[in-house]
């Protein structure tokens, strides 16, 4: 099974596909998680990848795809995936698609989680994210236990540079203007199932299942 989550950058695709990977047992693959774990480890792609990413921008094409291609190649992906922040443009869709189809592959759901402009931003400006593992916390509305610590591993939590007001603004620029497209070539395939994201977590998470079946 090959599920894909859309959404905007705060519609809370990251806290969903903890869930989704705990209760469909399948592996979650978020490409923002691939790029950071690049730009820590310093490699080509890291190097090139982050001035997009502190602009808010996205990074080319042809990189992130072969980045996704070479994860879905790996062993550990082959029950099941949730793919999350790819594909982000329609390029990117259709290099998946031809890319799982040589696999006798297929996208099985393209699961879209709904949540307003306005939302969005207050999100985007008060998240904290977990060092260690990217657990989501959020200063007003999920806030942790213990100030700027993560409940689940006690990790220091930090607000990404991207989710910085300006730049966040901005990747939902990107996002109206770029990543929109992709839920009309997912629903003009008939595999888009959109779900209310403004709701509690546990609701989101119940219509995703839902969705599923
Ligand atoms: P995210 O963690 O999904 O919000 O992604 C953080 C940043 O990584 C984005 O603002 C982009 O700069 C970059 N990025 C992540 N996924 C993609 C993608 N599929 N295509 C291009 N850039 C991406």
């Amino acid at each position: 099974m090959i599920i894909i989550l859309l959404g905007a950058p705060g519609a809370g695709k990251g806290t969903q596909s903890e869930i989704l990977q705990e209760r469909l047992n399948m592996m979650h693959v978020s490409s923002g998680d691939l790029l950071r774990e690049h730009r820590k480890r310093g490699t080509e792609l890291g190097k090139v990848a982050e001035s997009y990413m502190t602009r808010g921008d996205l990074v080319p094409d042809d990189l992130v795809i072969a980045m996704i291609v070479e994860r879905l190649a790996a062993p550990d992906v082959e029950h099941g995936i949730i793919l999350d922040g790819f594909p982000r443009t329609g390029p990117q869709a259709a290099a998946l698609d031809e890319a799982l189809d040589t696999k006798g592959r297929r996208v099985n759901a393209a699961l879209y989680i709904n949540v307003e402009h306005d939302v969005l931003v207050n999100r985007l400006s008060g998240r904290l994210t977990c060092r260690l593992a990217g657990h989501i916390y959020h200063e007003v509305f999920a806030p942790p236990r213990v100030p700027g610590i993560c409940d689940i591993d006690g990790a220091e939590l930090y607000q990404r540079d991207d989710d910085k007001r300006e730049t966040a603004a901005k990747r939902l620029e990107v996002y109206f203007e770029q990543t929109r497209p992709v839920i009309e070539y997912y629903r003009e395939r008939g595999s888009l199932c959109e779900v209310n994201g403004d709701q509690s977590v546990e609701k989101v998470a119940q219509d995703l299942v839902d969705c599923l079946r």
